[in-house]
């Protein structure tokens, strides 16, 4: 048997069928295309933060359940005293442990399209089905299309991204209740974007027994961190946390998570910038004209070209040295769009500044 032969008789064939996550090289560009806070450290934070990492006892398993971390991450995401919380390499490795709790084949696992391409990746690694619901051409949640496509296909869960990712809006509250209380599944909230906008579903745990809310550090300023915090009520999260391999948040991780949310307000001041900022790029954007522009509570923006103009600008802004995110191509109702994050002023203005150019 060739290797090929191999591959193609051992591997399930929706892993063969699947194309892994792709990240492009942004070598020396101005960086727009990952939702990352534009801040790095000043030098007296990085000092006292390698001060930190001396004390490090890297031969020895970290806790495993990272109590110290737990502690902080609740009072920073400001949690209520009766969910309980469980930490994740990063959300996505949450959304997979949920996931795999529920993974039956023949279970559906349910989300709007567009929205976060993790949802459907990590359904299909679980051998689950996946039914993508589509938004509205303003994409807004269309409200009776879920609840119609919940009663008939009854989802073992509902990811629903709040703000959505990558339109940036934020769906109508009093639809994602609706669906709360009609969904016999669970109901993710997930609220990657929390830092950017002033919703969230953090408060109402107690109000639905079927609720569970996502949190991140990556978008409010530590991507290269991986560190995610799932909150709900004590009973789900017994049983998804028997799917957390365990310790899988490293001591390093433990360490400068602790450090970093002592300097929590650092990343609220930065936060709030990056909301002016969003305006500020909102209107540079509406300015041009010739774009539809789609309103955010995210720290990006989303918008439309004129038809078949939306790779040709992206490649444009390439060559004068900025990456955004083509959009083009992805999904059906993304045509002609492109998503750019909000990064610091003059980036912002060197990125309207070239494509006023290329318009
Ligand atoms: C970026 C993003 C995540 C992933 O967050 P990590 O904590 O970095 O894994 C999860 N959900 C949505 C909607 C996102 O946009």
């Amino acid at each position: 048997m060739t290797l090929q032969e191999k591959i193609d008789k051992l591997v399930r064939p929706e892993i063969r069928a699947l194309n892994a996550y792709h990240v492009p090289a942004a070598n020396n560009l101005i960086k727009l295309d990952a939702m990352e806070n534009p801040w790095s450290w000043s030098a007296g934070l990085r000092t006292a933060w390698l001060e930190v990492l001396r004390s490090v006892e890297i031969n020895r398993y970290p806790d495993p359940a990272a109590r110290e971390l737990q502690e902080r991450m609740r009072v920073a995401m400001q949690v209520p005293d009766t969910a309980d919380i469980i930490l994740g390499n990063g959300s996505d490795e949450l959304i997979q442990m949920i996931t795999q709790t529920l993974a039956v084949p023949g279970r559906v696992v349910m989300a709007p399209d567009p929205t976060f391409v993790m949802y459907r990746q990590i359904a299909t690694v679980a051998n689950m089905g996946y039914v993508a619901v589509p938004l509205r051409t303003d994409f807004s949640l269309d409200e009776a299309a879920m609840l119609a496509s919940i009663a008939e296909q009854q989802p073992a869960v509902i990811f629903l991204s709040y703000p959505n990712n990558p339109t940036g809006n934020l769906f109508a509250p009093g639809s994602l209740h609706k669906i709360l209380s009609l969904a016999a599944g669970l109901v993710v909230i997930d609220e990657a974007y929390a830092p950017f906008t002033d919703a969230s579903f953090l408060p109402e745990i107690d109000r639905y027994d079927n609720l569970l809310v996502l949190r991140t550090v990556s978008k409010m300023g530590l991507a290269g961190l991986r560190l995610g915090m799932l909150a709900g009520a004590p009973a789900w999260l017994e049983q998804i946390n028997k799917t957390r391999l365990p310790y899988n948040i490293s001591v390093i991780n433990q360490v400068t998570g602790q450090f970093a949310l002592a300097h929590r307000e650092l990343f609220a001041a930065q936060a709030h910038e990056i909301r002016t900022q969003r305006a500020a790029l909102m209107s540079g954007l509406q300015a041009l004209q010739q774009l539809t522009v789609y309103p955010s509570e995210a720290n990006f923006i989303l918008f439309r070209t004129a038809p078949g103009r939306a790779s040709g600008i992206f490649e444009g802004l390439k060559a004068a040295g900025i990456l955004i995110k083509n959009l083009h191509g992805s999904n059906d109702a993304l045509q002609d769009c492109l998503r750019v994050t909000v990064g610091l002023p003059e980036e912002n203005a060197a990125f309207l500044e070239a494509l006023r150019g290329l318009l």
